[in-house]
This record gives C-alpha cells, sequence and structure tokens, in this order.
C-alpha cells in the first residue's frame, strides 16, 4: 500500500474523485484522532508527563485512541466525559476495555472539574497532561500540515493537482492544519470543510482561529479569510441523524468497498455531492479526506449510532 493512502475512485459527477484514507493509519483504528495523537504523544513523552487528561464523549474517537495511547505506555489516563452523552458505543467499549478511567460530570461543570482534577493530580506530585476534546490545538493543527505534505509529495510524484479537498469539519483543527499548509505552500485550491456540528459564524470562526493561532501574524488576514471555506447546510447538529446521510453509506460501501459513518465521514460525503451540484463543479480533480471513525460505522449497522 502505498504509504500516502491516497486512492483513485474513478468519475464522480463528471470530476476525477481521490480518496486519501486517513482510516487506515495504522493504530487503533486510525482516523485524524490517530494522526494528531502521535504528535500529543511525542510531546508527553519529550515533556516527561506521567498522566494524560483528556475530555470527549463516550462514542468519542479521539477518546479512544488517546486511551490506547496511554495503555501502549502504560500511562494512566482519564477521560472527563458529559453527562448527557449516551452509553454503549463501541468506541465507548474499547476505551473501558483499555483501562481509561471515565469521570462523568454535567457538561456545565466540565471546565470546572477538568480545573480541579489537574490541581488534585499536582497536589499529589503527579505531572498531569492535559489533551483539549478531539485533540484541538496548534499541536493538532500541525498533524494536518503533515498530512497536507503528503498530499504534495502524491501530487508531485503523480503529476496531478487536486482542485478541491472535501472533509468533515468539527473542531477545525483539521481543516486548520490543512489550511495553513496551503498558505505556507502558496497554493490555489478549495478546502472544503463540511460541518459535522456547528452553524456559521461560529464554526468558520473556530477554524479561522486556530489557522491565526498556528500561523502567528506571518500571514494576511485576508489570506486566511480567502482560504477557509465552512459549509454548515450538511449538518443538523452533532450526532443528529439524517436520512439522505443513513441512505448513502451503503451506497458508498457497495460500490467502493469504503465505510462511512452517519457523524462525520458521512455527512462530509454527502456534503461533498451536494456541494458540487450546487456550485456546479465539472472536469475537476477531487480529494475526499477520509478522517476516520470506523467503529462508528459499526455502531451504525447495529442501529447504535449518535
Ligand atoms: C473528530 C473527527 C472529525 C473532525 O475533526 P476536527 O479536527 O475536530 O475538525 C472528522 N471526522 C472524524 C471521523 C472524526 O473523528
Amino acid at each position: 500500500m502505498e504509504p500516502s493512502f491516497i486512492f483513485p475512485l474513478g468519475t464522480f459527477q463528471g470530476n476525477s474523485l481521490f480518496i486519501k484514507r486517513e482510516d487506515l493509519l495504522p493504530f487503533s483504528f486510525g482516523g485524524n484522532k490517530a494522526r494528531k495523537a502521535e504528535l500529543y504523544f511525542r510531546v508527553i513523552e519529550q515533556g516527561g508527563f506521567d498522566f494524560v487528561v483528556t475530555y470527549g464523549s463516550g462514542s468519542s474517537n479521539h477518546c479512544r485512541v488517546i486511551a490506547n495511547e496511554c495503555a501502549r505506555r502504560r500511562l494512566p489516563c482519564l477521560i472527563i466525559s458529559p453527562l448527557e452523552s449516551e452509553d454503549g458505543s463501541y468506541n465507548q467499549q474499547m476505551v473501558q476495555l483499555l483501562g481509561a478511567d471515565v469521570r462523568k460530570v454535567p457538561l456545565n461543570k466540565v471546565s470546572e472539574e477538568i480545573d480541579r482534577i489537574l490541581e488534585e493530580l499536582k497536589k499529589v506530585g503527579k505531572n498531569p497532561y492535559f489533551i483539549k476534546g478531539g485533540g484541538h490545538g496548534n499541536i493538532g493543527t500541525e498533524a494536518y500540515l503533515q498530512c497536507y505534505k503528503e498530499i504534495q509529495t502524491y501530487e508531485e510524484e503523480n503529476e496531478i493537482y487536486f482542485d478541491f479537498i472535501f472533509l468533515a469539519s468539527g473542531t477545525g483543527t483539521t481543516q486548520a492544519g490543512l489550511i495553513c499548509g496551503q498558505l505556507q505552500a502558496g497554493h490555489e485550491r478549495g478546502i472544503i470543510g463540511i460541518s459535522v456540528a456547528r452553524k456559521n459564524p461560529r464554526g468558520r470562526d473556530i477554524v479561522l482561529e486556530s489557522i491565526r493561532s498556528y500561523m502567528g501574524r506571518g500571514v494576511a488576514e485576508e489570506q486566511i479569510q480567502k482560504a477557509t471555506v465552512f459549509e454548515d447546510e450538511y449538518t443538523e447538529g452533532y450526532g443528529k441523524k439524517d436520512a439522505r446521510v443513513s441512505a448513502l453509506i451503503p451506497e458508498v460501501l457497495r460500490r467502493y468497498g469504503i465505510p462511512l459513518d452517519a457523524t462525520y465521514t458521512g455527512k462530509a460525503f454527502w456534503g461533498m455531492q451536494q456541494y458540487l451540484e450546487k456550485e456546479n463543479i465539472k472536469g475537476k480533480n477531487l480529494l475526499f479526506l477520509h478522517t476516520g471513525g470506523t467503529p462508528l460505522f459499526f455502531d451504525g449497522l447495529r442501529g447504535r449510532e449518535e
């Protein structure tokens, strides 16, 4: 398998579609959380931290990967979860299997509880590291800047240029990393984030903030604004079911043998279809960034997906 995990999928609505399979990254079912976690744990190892605290819901891909990274290093892992999140997902079962300690608190008490726990750990002589939910932050952004470079290398080696990259956008870190890569390279192309949760302007603002935070003052605001496309019309909210997305998932499995889920990649794929139609895009090279979430595909099969 090629190290970039980029594969052609053939003609798609009059365009040429390629996919980058981040879901095939080789640790703990991969996905963008695995790519981000790799960098976070480099920092954790180098900094001599001995305890990892993070935040996420029971069905979170992020929590699964963090729990697995901790387990392989025998680092204690504490996960703060909102009381409101549902039980029974495969990710949640994996988190348990991996031995992470999950503490459920009401959503409005989360940030208080995180501060309290970090203080408590320090008091008993621990050196804890806190990873934000979803691996949000400059380290997560850096991970996707590296991903952008892999895409660039593939393009150079295969003499192709992707006019558009489509992806599921949540905390915005993945999209921000790709855009930072694009800005650094001085490329022009559409990087189209399909929102899985937030509406605009807030959704887009968070992507913009992540870009500014990573790039510093080196880049003109105008360029950042121009490069940031965040489409919010293909989501009813985080984890909300959409019959059109649910219908698309078996279709994509049949046609390409690729699993999507209803929370992230299914929405992104559906959003891509709609966007191409809306903008009347034809004859272009498209890259769909598959951001992972394989356990959620299986949750969907047993009707347990959020
Ligand atoms: C977390 C996640 C996303 C969103 O990534 P962000 O960097 O938070 O925007 C997209 N797809 C999958 C499968 C995810 O787990």
